[in-house]
């Protein structure tokens, strides 16, 4: 019996995390498995009131919230996420699978993650700065480069992270490059991060379509989210000649059987915010992405896309998912059931953390690598997280998201065991 208030029922993506636990828990060694617990619950959670003055001199409140999931491990890391449906329980599921990602990849991090309930494109310039600067002086006693770390996540941007890491400065007095990361390059920033976790989502996609001796060249791509994540994928399958067949963002779906052409399409956005109306593709119904036709389907958008309906409609070989949480638990037994592989979230989109954390190692020391030395090392840290869950889940017999999950859980949970629990 559960003691918790926010433990059951439901369909959030908490509920989505637990049922994800409950599922990699059997695989542990038992003086492991009395530890599970602790997974269940976010180390802290933070809530807080972010009130700004608007331009036309009324005041609005939003909510904002920083949870940290787990620190057995590390500092807290993990993005902030402005968003209309922003709510306790996604940043705590989100919070939570940040946890995982950092341990599949051996980052000497734990997880956290943060969010305000508002709509970024329905504020000013001016109004979207205040409200990232009060709600970073709210958030800032729990966050610092070695307490909690924040990054970009939907909605915010490196500039976001500029402003952030400035309130938090003046507060301290000095310069403090290392509380966030993706901020702009001349503020601190890593040169490839902004392409970073689209390039991982392309390189584990490649590695695993490899094993599945599944032929980039060629290969139909449908894309789910336009965003940093989704272009910066499609941009490097296009270059190895796949064809991007279908696009969904926010404005509408486009799809074209003979393949999308990117630089068009790029220059059509620039002008008009989305891919709806693009004279290079078809538009067609947004519920009719899932039916397309494609040999990979990549959500890069939000969590709690591929539902059941949807998992008996994917016509995929393979789903890279771009985005975390898309899946619910049962849509994946029935991918799983149908053979359909999934590439995780916690593999598949880890290169924006893993280039995060090569910032704050080079905010620490204050010496900047280039970009080819930094994506060298990413690709070869991803390259490695996918040999060891694909080897986990063969030995195991079980999935890749199992697998990435025995893996993690066993280093959090190591952690967690050696490090005691205080007071003893
Ligand atoms: N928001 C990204 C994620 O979900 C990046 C987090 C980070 O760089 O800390 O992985």
């Amino acid at each position: 019996m559960s003691n918790l208030s926010y433990a059951n029922g439901g369909n959030g993506a908490w509920q989505t995390f637990l049922a994800q636990v409950d599922r990699v828990a059997p695989y542990l060694s038992e003086d492991l498995a009395d530890y599970v617990d602790t997974l269940k619950r976010p180390k802290r959670a933070l809530i807080v009131d972010v009130p700004i003055i608007m331009d036309d001199g009324s005041i609005q409140h939003f909510e904002g919230y920083r949870v940290q999931h787990n620190l057995s491990r590390g500092p807290g890391k993990g993005g902030i996420r402005y968003h209309p449906d922003v709510e306790l329980n996604e940043v705590m599921a989100l919070a939570a699978w940040m946890t995982i990602k950092t341990a599949v990849l051996n980052l000497p991090f734990g997880g956290a993650k943060g969010g305000v309930r508002v709509d970024p494109r329905k504020l000013s310039a001016r109004e979207l700065e205040r409200l990232t600067r009060r709600f970073t002086s709210e958030i800032a006693h729990i966050i610092g480069p070695q307490k909690d770390i924040p990054a970009p996540d939907v909605g915010t941007n490196p500039n976001v992270m500029g402003w952030m890491m400035d309130t938090y400065s003046s507060g301290q007095g000095y310069t403090v490059t290392g509380v966030v990361t993706g901020k702009p390059v001349h503020l601190g920033g890593s040169l490839g991060r902004v392409k970073a976790t689209g390039r991982g989502v392309y390189i584990t996609g490649c590695q695993v379509a490899e094993k599945l001796s599944l032929n980039i060249e060629n290969a139909k791509v449908s894309i789910q989210g336009f965003g940093n994540v989704g272009s910066e994928a499609a941009n490097l399958f296009y270059l190895s000649n796949a064809k991007i067949v279908c696009i969904q963002d926010h404005t509408g779906t486009i799809f074209n059987a003979s393949g999308i052409e990117l630089n068009a399409l790029h220059a059509y956005i620039e002008q008009y915010q989305g891919v709806a109306g693009f004279e290079g593709a078809e538009r067609i119904d947004n519920e009719a992405f899932w039916d397309v036709e494609t040999d990979i389907i990549i959500p890069a958008a939000l969590e709690g896309q591929i539902t059941v309906a949807r998992a008996h409609r994917l016509k995929a070989k393979m789903v890279l998912e771009g985005a975390n949480g898309p899946t619910y638990p049962e849509a994946d037994d029935i991918l799983n059931e149908r053979g359909i592989m999934i590439v995780p979230d916690v593999i598949c989109n880890a290169g924006g953390v893993t280039v995060s954390y090569f910032e704050w190692v080079q905010d620490m020391a204050s010496y900047f690598w280039s970009e080819a030395e930094i994506n060298d090392r990413l690709d070869k840290l991803m390259v490695q997280a996918v040999e060891d869950v694909w080897t986990c889940a063969n030995s195991n017999g079980c999935t890749l998201r199992t697998a990435a999950y025995i893996l993690a859980c066993e280093r959090i949970l190591k952690a967690r065991k050696e490090r005691g629990i205080f007071p003893g």
